[in-house]
């Protein structure tokens, strides 16, 4: 017997959750399937750091792509913040408005992370944005190596897996079903078909592709520019030490990035680098550690913060990048009714929720509250 729905979202993770959450909520008869199958939602490993923009800064985008699409790509990105911060307070999840500062290793990272600041400013985006004087980033980031610094305001950090429960909850609460099952989909300009391993069938006049790095092989054309990256995270025992990292950083184009809980402990991930020659590129094995990133991590905490790491729990994850970093957002160019949702190399938390409002404006036949389409540089149709 073949099923059928309204919406198939593929992935039970934070883009396939906000999304079926948005769809069941307005109505819509929907079908959220995800699978039981390694690697685990990269959602489940992730720090909760919310940071508006994109790897490279805002003065290296404009230096590449112009500055209106730089602004454009902001601006996305700074409403995709706004959005989550309103779905952790409709349901009561905690996010923590701490900001984060952006710090800048070596002479050219600071001067574009100066002139970044001026962008932000003139797009005003960021909440209040601000250059850090040589004491007041001394007391931010006490050890050495780092040569200036630029603190966001509206950054934050959200507690991820209370998200992903609220919304689990409220989706089952509303009627939403929920499938597991590892699933391809065949589509062309009809109807898509959902094929699960076992055989089983489901046909959904739209698919939602929210199946992170696995998209690869949910539909062919992510074949060839969705890509897995392994990334290392750690967190340090409570207390250590003091209040180090007590504003969110960021360095270096993300590749490092950590903060202090609540509790003191220090949770940070990065230095994906050491693990030469991929860079943690290629690896689906979210059990995996690499000693040469483990060793590289406690080095960076030490020399930028004087953390002396001691006691850790570590963990990866496997995130989803694309073949020129940017996410793969609304319908698949020969498959119209397959939506993709998928991407965010490495910072899911400050992209996709824009990504989950402009789609399910889509769906539901509404203009986005604000009224903005997605850029084109963002949509799956950019790669024809
Ligand atoms: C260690 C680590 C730390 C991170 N820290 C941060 C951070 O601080 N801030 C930030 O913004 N981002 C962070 N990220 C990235 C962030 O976690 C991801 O960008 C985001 O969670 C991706 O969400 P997603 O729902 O798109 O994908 P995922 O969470 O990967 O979910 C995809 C889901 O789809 C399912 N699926 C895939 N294929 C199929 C299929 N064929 N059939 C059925 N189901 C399928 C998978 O099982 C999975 O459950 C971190 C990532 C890692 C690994």
């Amino acid at each position: 017997m073949t099923l059928r729905c309204d919406v198939a979202v593929v992935g039970g993770g934070l883009t396939g959750l906000l999304a079926a959450d948005r769809l069941i909520r307005a109505g819509v008869d929907v079908v959220l399937i995800d699978t039981d199958r390694a690697p685990a939602a990269a959602s489940t490993r992730s720090l909760g750091l919310v940071a508006m923009g994109w790897i490279d800064s805002p003065a290296r985008l404009t230096a590449g792509l112009g500055e209106p699409v730089a602004r454009a790509l902001h601006e996305w990105s700074a409403r995709a913040v706004g959005s989550l911060r309103d779905v952790a307070l409709d349901l009561g999840v905690t996010w923590r408005s701490t900001g984060s500062l952006r710090l800048a290793l070596d002479a050219v990272d600071r001067d574009a992370w100066h002139a970044s600041a001026g962008l932000l400013t003139r797009w005003g985006l960021g909440g209040a944005v601000r250059i850090l004087q040589d004491a007041e980033l001394r007391g931010l980031a006490p050890g050495s190596g780092r040569l200036g610094g630029v603190f966001l305001q509206d950054d934050a950090v959200i507690d991820v897996s209370g998200l992903l429960t609220a919304l689990a909850d409220r989706f089952a609460a509303h009627g939403g079903r929920r499938l597991t099952a590892t699933v391809t989909v065949e589509a062309g300009s009809g109807a898509p078909v959902l094929v699960s391993s076992d055989g089983s069938r489901l046909t959904a006049e739209l698919v939602v592709a929210a199946a992170g790095v696995s998209a690869a092989t949910l539909h062919p054309f992510f074949s060839s520019c969705v890509y897995p990256v392994r990334l290392q995270a750690l967190r340090t025992v409570p207390g250590v030490p003091g209040d180090a990292l007590r504003v969110p950083v960021l360095a270096r184009h993300r590749f490092e990035a950590g903060w202090s809980t609540p509790d003191g402990a220090v949770e940070f991930v990065g230095c994906r680098w050491a693990d030469q020659p991929e860079m943690g590129a290629g690896e689906r094995d979210d059990e995996a550690l690499s000693a040469r990133v483990s060793t590289e991590q406690d080095s960076w905490l030490c020399t930028h913060f004087g953390i002396d790491v001691g006691l850790v729990q570590r963990w990866s994850g496997i995130a989803a990048y694309t073949c020129d970093g940017l996410p793969l957002v609304g319908p698949l160019p020969g498959a119209p009714r397959v939506l993709a949702a998928v991407g965010w190399s490495g910072w899911g938390l400050s992209l996709a929720p824009r990504a989950v409002d402009e789609i399910c404006a889509g769906i539901l036949g509404q203009p986005t509250a604000d009224g903005h389409v997605t850029p084109r540089e963002l949509t799956a149709r950019r790669l024809v």
